[in-house]
């Protein structure tokens, strides 16, 4: 279980997650839209705590932007903006939950527990790039409607992938995400999911999508 909190105020931040920590909820911190945007590209988290005033930009306008490309965590919105209106349009933005600031944190663990409850399949869960879909709800895959039966790492590489699809996707961050920490990685294993994926994504006559990069990592893109 991993949480992302995006607040720029650094000390409710670090309250916000050490509180959190201590109630089994484990936490990163981005302090911008930019250093969020990393950290969902390198890592998969169950939940976003999402302040709305930040320095690079609007938390309404990002969110509402990352549900568009299929990101399907659930988002509680904490800010001091506490208006009817402000919060309707939170919540239309693609928000779960929105609790005005100050807010105790038991309320927020809480109110983090229930949507973690939740069942999915939630809405905005399909990827696509190309002929390529991917529902990442149901984990099923296909190109032109031709589904792909992958295992669940090549499910999870494809997701990586697509999520960052058109910029190269660094082999260590593939890493990163596929494994834990405790995983025992062996030297080539992120080399042998890629291989699959390919030969996968070939026998669906989309081989051509998932590049190498020498020395860096894979992409995928569309052929044009
Ligand atoms: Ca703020």
């Amino acid at each position: 279980m991993r949480l992302l909190i995006v607040e720029d105020n650094a000390r409710l931040a670090a309250l916000t997650a050490e509180g959190l920590a201590r109630r089994g909820l484990a936490c990163d911190v981005a302090r911008s839209l930019d250093e969020a945007d990393a950290a969902i590209a390198a890592a998969r988290y169950d939940a976003l705590i999402l302040d709305l005033g930040l320095p690079d930009g609007d938390g309404v306008a990002w969110l509402a932007a990352r549900r568009r490309e299929g990101e399907s965590a659930p988002a509680l919105i904490l800010t001091a903006r506490g208006s009817l209106e402000e919060r309707v349009a939170g919540l239309d933005a693609g928000a779960d939950d929105y609790v005005t600031k100050p807010a105790e944190i038991d309320e927020i663990a809480a109110r983090i527990r229930a949507l973690l409850r939740r069942p999915g399949p939630r809405a905005n869960s399909l990827l696509e790039n190309g002929p390529l879909r991917f529902d990442t709800a149901s984990r099923k895959a296909s190109v032109e409607g031709r589904a792909l039966d992958l295992g669940r790492r090549e499910g999870d590489l494809l997701e990586i992938l697509m999520r960052q699809a058109g910029t190269v996707v660094r082999r260590s961050a593939i890493e990163d995400a596929l494994y834990s920490f405790a995983e025992p990685v062996t030297p080539n294993a992120v080399e042998a999911i890629v291989s699959r994926l390919r030969r996968r994504l070939d026998q669906a006559g989309a081989g051509g999508m998932l590049h190498t990069i020498r020395g860096l990592g894979y992409m995928l893109r569309a052929s044009d």
